[in-house]
This record gives structure tokens, sequence and C-alpha cells, in this order.
């Protein structure tokens, strides 16, 4: 799962070119392996991580108080508001630019470790996904995975040190997983986000190896780790959005104004 970073070519998305104000009606307009995810799928996810930040952000900021310094919650909802207003501006044509434009937004507006570290994980997933209009289910765990390599380049955590690693490393295992057993996108994003909760579940009885929580040793056993929490709700944020745009669960797709069903 390492060293995936560093394939997804020279092309870096511009996020400030091609913005469009087309209709959020599409989004997911095939299955799995036929290239349906397109921007406004993305963008919807943005949206939906967003609101679940601003949601849960009282919570995010009661687990980083108990380890941490109790910023975590604010930091990502400043961040992800920022977010929010960029796209309420016109979106990116892409789902590869979409995602750059989430991660330079992080990185200059969220400070801390979880900014660069987010930051860094949508750079380097927008970056796999190049210019393509629209990208398969496959494409975006290749794109996580590169997310999760940059996460691990600038954090060098690894799985057990009680980060959002131990959430999002799971989250991939999953998705791969699901793809490689050809399920549906909502299916296999669904897997993917129960992997993730029940990996930041799992944070708790662990002892913080890097991070703020490092310091407190022994007494950052017994609390959830809160990078790995908001890990969770962006990952679950990624399952709405796909939930959205592919109709009410058992439906195969979206509108599907073209392409193959
Ligand atoms: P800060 O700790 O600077 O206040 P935040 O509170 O926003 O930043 O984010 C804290 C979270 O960042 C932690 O809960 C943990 O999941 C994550 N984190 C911290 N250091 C690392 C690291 N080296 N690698 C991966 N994740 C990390
Ligand atoms: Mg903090």
């Amino acid at each position: 799962m390492s060293d995936t970073n560093g394939t997804g070519g020279p092309h870096e998305a511009n996020a400030a070119t091609g913005t469009t104000r087309a209709g959020t009606t599409r989004g997911l307009s095939g299955t799995t392996g036929t290239g349906g995810l397109d921007a406004a799928l993305f963008t919807a996810w943005a949206e939906e991580i967003a609101a679940a930040v601003r949601a849960d952000r009282d919570r995010l900021t009661a687990l980083d108080s108990a380890i941490g310094d109790a910023d975590h919650g604010a930091n990502l909802d400043r961040g992800f508001t920022a977010v929010a207003e960029a796209l309420a501006g016109g979106r990116p044509d892409t789902p590869g630019a979409l995602l750059s434009l989430v991660g330079n937004t992080l990185i200059r507006k969220v400070g801390g470790a979880s900014g660069p570290l987010y930051g860094m994980a949508f750079r380097e997933a927008g970056k796999a996904l190049g210019d393509a209009p629209a990208v398969s289910l496959a494409d975006l765990d290749a794109a996580l995975a590169a997310g999760l390599a940059g996460i691990r380049r600038l954090g060098s955590a690894a799985e057990g040190d009680k980060t959002m690693v131990d959430a999002l490393a799971p989250a991939l295992r999953a998705l791969t997983q699901a793809v490689q057993e050809g399920q549906a996108p909502a299916e296999a994003v669904g897997a993917a986000a129960e992997a993730a909760e029940a990996g930041a579940q799992a944070t708790i009885s662990m002892q913080a190896r890097k991070g703020r929580a490092s310091y407190l040793g022994p007494r950052s056993v017994g609390h959830e780790d809160p990078g790995a929490a908001s890990t969770a709700l962006i990952v679950r944020a990624l399952h709405a959005a796909v939930s959205r745009t592919a109709g009410t669960p058992g439906e195969r797709s979206g509108p599907a104004p073209e392409g193959p069903a």
C-alpha cells in the first residue's frame, strides 16, 4: 500500500480555471468501472463533509480536548467552510481539480497537524485523478491510496499509532476489496465507511505514538483519536454523496444521461 504515490503523472490540475455552475443532477452515471464518478459527485462529497464537520464540530473538539488541544473541530470546520464557500462561487470541471481545490484550501485555512495532512491527502488524490472528466470506482480507490501515501509520507505514522491513518487504512482495504469483488459504488463506499468507523473506534485502546496525544504517553489510552474520528466522517460523507447521486439503495445508477447501464 505504500509507495503508490508519485505515479499520478506530472499533471497538476488547476482549480482556478474552468469552473462551472452546472447542475448536480448527474454525478454517478454508471456502475463500477465505467468512469461514472464526475465532478458533481466529488462536489457533493465536499459539501457532505462540510455539513458533517459542522454537525460534529463539538464532538471532534471534545475528543481533542481529552488528548490534544481542543481545536480539531474548529480547525476542520474553518477549513471545510472555506471549501464550501469556494464551491459556492463555481466548481471545478473535473474530479481531480475539485480534490486539488479542497486540498489547497485546507492547507491555507487549517492549522495544526491535520491541515497539512488532510491537505496533502486531498492534493495527492486529486493529482492521481489527473484531468479526467469522470473516473471509475477503481480510480477513486487508487486516488485514496495516493492520499494515504501522502499522509504517511508527511506524518510517518503507521497503523496502531492512534492517528487518522488507523481509520483511513482499513477504509481503503475495504474499498479495494469491494472494487475487486465488483460491488456497486454505494455498497463499496458503504463498506469503506464502516471500516473507517471501526478503525476510529479501535483507536480508543491504542497509545498515541504521533502528534500531540503522544505527549500523554499511556494516558492517551481510553480516548478515541480525533483525527481518526474525522476521517470516519469524511469517508461516511463520501458514502452519503455516492448514495445521493446513485439514487435509492438497490438502484444501479442515477439518471445516467449517457454511457452504458
Ligand atoms: P493539532 O494536533 O496540531 O492540534 P488537530 O487537532 O487538528 O491538530 O489534529 C490532530 C489529529 O491529527 C490527531 O488526532 C491525529 O489523528 C492527526 N495526526 C497528528 N499527527 C499525525 C501524524 N504524524 N500522522 C498522522 N496523523 C497525525
Ligand atoms: Mg488539536
